[in-house]
């Protein structure tokens, strides 16, 4: 059913409210020690639709750590300059969550999808050989599919990434091992967590995503029978190991990052996304995920 700007959001704003309380029992990510400041109390919420609306509530122009929202942008960066790039990273669900090296050492060095940190390691040093720069290359994506000027990569969060890191090093050094890196293992990690450094916000994030829902971007942004790949490796493995929980709860394709952010979309119909920093155990926003599962519900939207 069509809602009107309005009715969304009235919805909106009841997603936030629940979501505000879910969040209460999730924790901040201690990974990245700098994020660990970020007030825990921030919720934006946003929604585009295809039709051209748009809302925002809560801090939902605040700037916010994007992480592995990212991963989403260099992945479509990448099939932009190398087509084939999807046999490089699969497209199989993880059951591990995204920083297994079990799993990365139990497919000799073979990633499961583009959305685990293996995959997403891939996906920068490809990025980095095709453009030179893979965080530039991230970054001017999403400012320019989101029209937000203010994104750019944070360079406390990137080196406090980089100093207190030891899985994505472990997780390169295994790709690089089995002979998957076309760079040097140290440029491919520098690129990698200034990537994942990026800020964006909820209302910003919606509007990059939107190409994800609207089919008449697909073609400025990305072919479509890409862009329907990328809704179906979202469906699966964007939230990771909670990928089976998110379908079945919220019924859209996503992707979390351990900023606190989460975008989904409805393909033909629009985008939401969610920003509140304390995660649960997956690295998935509690409260984002409590808001957006309320807002697919009251507005009946679901691919199912
Ligand atoms: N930079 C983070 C990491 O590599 C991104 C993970 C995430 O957001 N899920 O651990």
């Amino acid at each position: 059913r069509e809602l009107r700007s309005d009715q969304l959001l009235e919805l909106a704003r009841r997603a936030v409210a629940l979501g505000r309380s879910a969040a209460t029992t999730g924790e901040v990510t201690t990974k990245i020690p700098r994020l660990a400041a970020v007030d825990r109390s921030a919720f934006g919420l946003a929604v585009t639709t295809v039709d051209g609306a748009e809302l925002g509530v809560g801090d939902s122009t605040a700037q916010f750590s994007l992480q592995s929202l990212t991963k989403l942008f260099a992945l479509v960066a990448l099939l932009r300059v190398e087509p084939g790039a999807w046999m490089h990273v699969g497209w199989a669900p993880t059951e591990l969550g995204y920083g297994s090296v079990t799993e990365l050492e139990r497919a000799a060095g073979r990633p499961r999808n583009p959305f685990v940190n293996a995959g997403a390691l891939i996906v920068t040093d490809r990025l980095l050989h095709h453009t030179g720069s893979a965080v530039d290359t991230v970054a001017a994506l999403i400012c320019d599919l989101s029209g937000d000027p203010a994104v750019a990569s944070d360079a406390a969060v990137s080196a406090s990434e980089a100093a207190a890191d030891h899985r994505n090093r472990a997780l390169a050094h295994v790709l690089a091992e089995h002979g998957r890196l076309l760079n040097d293992v140290d440029a491919v990690l520098a690129h990698y967590y200034a990537q994942c450094a990026i800020t964006g916000s909820a209302l910003g994030m919606a509007r990059a995503g939107r190409f994800l829902a609207d089919r008449r971007l697909h073609e400025q942004v990305l072919d479509s029978d890409n862009v329907r790949r990328i809704n179906a490796v979202l469906l699966t493995s964007g939230m990771y190991g909670a990928a089976g929980d998110i379908a079945y709860r919220v019924g859209l394709p996503a992707k979390s990052g351990v900023g606190g952010g989460v975008l989904a979309a409805l393909p033909g119909v629009g985008t939401v996304c969610a920003w509140s920093p304390p995660l649960d155990a997956e690295g998935n926003s509690v409260g984002g995920v409590a808001a957006i599962e309320e807002f697919a519900r009251t507005s009946g939207w679901s691919v199912f």
